[in-house]
């Protein structure tokens, strides 16, 4: 029947994924994109220094201030925000390639930029993962090892200062399991696409 066609969506949905650093937004992440190819994770940049085992162009694109600084008076960001003292921008570009392919397209983002997201493009999907107890998001930051004791310190406060902003997301998940975590994410992606007010009707 010709009207099923009016019902096929052309462009992905924006999804924004936060939670307090440590609650394991890129292992879920990560997970989901394994799982579901539908769905693609932005590439943001960063001027922060990469990890060991970090990847440029696959975690992040490592810039230098001057350049992070340059592609913001370019306007080259959807968002950007200065998160424990290191600019973090999502690229606009790759978000509206990922969209037009028809795939949604996962920003995963601190509180500060979720909110410009949401100030910019409210049809997006606010979610917000949260970990089973304070105690467990202390143990997730303290046993990564990535970080000095007085970042951990910093990002433990930034944890506490961004659960309060919960209540601005549409959705929350708590990531306990991971397999459980990434079904609740897969859910609530499928069902926004049922949404009415997204069809083409
Ligand atoms: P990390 O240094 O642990 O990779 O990330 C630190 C924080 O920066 C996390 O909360 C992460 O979600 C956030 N972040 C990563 N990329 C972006 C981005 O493009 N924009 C914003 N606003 N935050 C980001």
């Amino acid at each position: 029947m010709v009207k099923s066609m009016l019902f096929q969506k052309d462009k992905g949905n924006l999804i924004i994924i936060s939670g307090p650093s440590g609650v394991g937004k890129g292992t879920v992440c990560r997970a989901l994109l394994e799982k579901y190819d539908d769905v693609a994770l932005s590439i943001s940049a960063t001027t922060r220094k990469a990890r060991i085992g970090e990847k440029e162009g696959r975690e992040y694109f490592f810039y230098t201030r001057e350049k992070f600084l340059q592609l913001i008076e370019k306007k080259a960001f959807l968002e950007w925000a200065e998160v424990f003292d290191n600019y973090y921008g999502t690229p606009l570009p790759y978000v509206q390639k990922i969209l037009q392919q028809g795939q949604d397209c996962l920003l995963e983002i601190d509180v500060q930029g979720a909110l410009q997201v949401k100030a910019k493009w409210p049809t997006g999907v606010f979610v917000f993962l949260v970990p089973p107890s304070r105690e467990e998001l202390v143990r997730r930051i303290t046993c990564r090892g990535t970080e000095t004791i007085t970042e951990m310190q910093k990002r433990l406060k930034q944890a506490e200062d961004e659960m309060a902003h919960l209540q601005e997301y549409d959705y929350v998940v708590v990531n306990d399991f991971v397999q459980q975590a990434v079904e609740k994410l897969r859910a609530i992606i499928v069902g926004e696409r049922c949404r009415v007010s997204r069809l083409n009707l």
